[in-house]
């Protein structure tokens, strides 16, 4: 899962055996997934169990991303708070994104217990508490955005101790998130996958192109492989990245 010396290696990276890849990408698939994080091998293991023909290239390794640096939390508690995206997009939206991301972690579990995946995988409580008085006021709206948002299994919290915090101010409950040993996760997602289906590539994205016609999109490989795949899945840039 490393890339090269210099950066520092995670404890999910450091406890992850790599994965065995072909160097050559097949030249045909049904479906060409390009990233092997956490994006890229969940489509490309739910795709394979639907008994496509799916082949996953990766300019490193499994995990080499983001999601062999992540902190591992399962959460429909979004970073950009609920208060942020009720203003943005309405409760609507903001109920939308909630139940993704908890349709997220169900589908994780379920994914888990089907192929029984050892990656440590619980449920656990998540917490949300204000570090200081000034942010007692923005935690009250944020748990008011929250219940809107459809967390209606929050738990409001009077006053909370943590080790470290010397700040004991109220928190927000939040039941039934998740935490996982990511790395083992990856490795349980791909067990089944043959060398041949992970393959070692630099994608060069500008020359990724889409065909139209008969061909499909096409995809070409740096250092001179030509792929052909119907469908392309381009799980090798994390959405936060992606944005202008
Ligand atoms: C410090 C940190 C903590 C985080 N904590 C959390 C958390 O607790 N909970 C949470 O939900 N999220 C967390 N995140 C965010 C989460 O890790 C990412 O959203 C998620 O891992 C993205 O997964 P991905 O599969 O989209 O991308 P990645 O994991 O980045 O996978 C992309 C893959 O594509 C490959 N690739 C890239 N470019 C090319 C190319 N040109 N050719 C071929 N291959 C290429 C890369 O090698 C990589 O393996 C955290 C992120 C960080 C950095």
């Amino acid at each position: 899962m490393h890339r090269n010396g210099f950066e520092t290696v995670s404890v999910w990276q450091e406890t992850t055996p790599t994965l065995p890849a072909d160097r050559k990408a097949r030249e045909q698939c049904d479906v060409c997934i390009i990233g092997a994080g956490i994006a890229g091998l969940t489509a490309a293991y739910l795709l394979r169990r639907e008994g496509h023909d799916v082949q996953v290239v990766d300019a490193f390794d499994m995990g080499a991303g983001e999601t062999g640096r992540t902190t591992a939390h399962l959460t429909a508690v979004l970073d950009d708070r609920f208060v942020t995206l009720e203003k943005l997009f309405g409760t609507k939206g903001a109920q939308l994104a909630a139940a993704s991301h908890r349709a997220a972690i169900d589908t994780i579990e379920r994914i888990v217990r089907e192929a029984e995946i050892d990656c440590d995988f619980e449920r656990v409580d998540g917490l949300l508490f204000a570090s200081g008085a000034e942010q007692v006021d923005l935690l009250n709206r944020e748990g008011g955005a929250a219940l809107n948002a459809g967390f209606t299994d929050l738990v409001a919290v009077d006053s909370l101790r943590l080790p470290g915090v010397r700040f004991h101010g109220p928190a927000l409950r939040f039941p039934r998130q998740a935490q996982f040993h990511v790395g083992k996760y990856l490795q349980g997602l791909a067990r089944d996958f043959p060398a041949s289906d992970f393959n070692r590539a630099y994608v060069n994205n500008p020359l990724v192109a889409s065909v139209v016609g008969d061909l499909g999109p096409i995809l070409i490989i740096v250092m001179s492989a030509l792929l052909l795949a119907p469908i392309v899945y381009l799980a090798h840039l994390p959405f936060a990245k992606r944005a202008p």
